[in-house]
């Protein structure tokens, strides 16, 4: 279960039990993602959680060579790069996530718009054990 915080810290314990969590404002109707204690719009406090369906379309992504130690240490860098993308979801905001199921040796065949589909992935041993938020071609 999520808290009833709306924090950054419960949008990525969601994570970890494979949820995308994001906040709706009660008062003008606008979803946030991260999650928001306070609608950036109208600037209500009347927020309640609510869960994406996981499903959205890529509108940017990047290609990384030079990657930051939690990559290296999942086997990304120089000889094996991966995708960082932004994901719009069909509810309207946009994350920024690792893509998947594309090849990003061939950055030329990946096509903005592509519809993708939110996955998590486990990476780390025991303590150090986190989920990341990833999507899937
Ligand atoms: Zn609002």
């Amino acid at each position: 279960m999520v808290d009833n915080i709306f924090t950054g810290t419960a949008f990525y314990k969601a994570v970890g039990e494979h949820k995308l969590m994001g906040t709706r404002c009660k008062a003008c109707g606008e979803i946030h993602l991260p999650p928001r204690p306070i609608c950036p719009k109208c600037l209500s406090g009347d927020v309640a959680w609510v869960e994406f369906g996981g499903k959205g379309k890529l509108t940017a992504f990047t290609v990384i060579y030079i990657a930051p130690t939690a990559m290296i240490a999942a086997g990304y860098g120089r000889n094996n790069p991966y995708i960082a993308g932004i994901v719009q979801l069909e509810e309207g905001p946009s994350v920024s996530a690792q893509i998947l199921g594309l090849d990003a040796t061939k950055p030329e065949s990946i096509a903005i718009g592509a519809p993708l589909t939110a996955s998590f992935v486990e990476r780390g041993e025991g303590e150090a054990k986190k989920t990341f938020l990833a999507f899937n071609a």
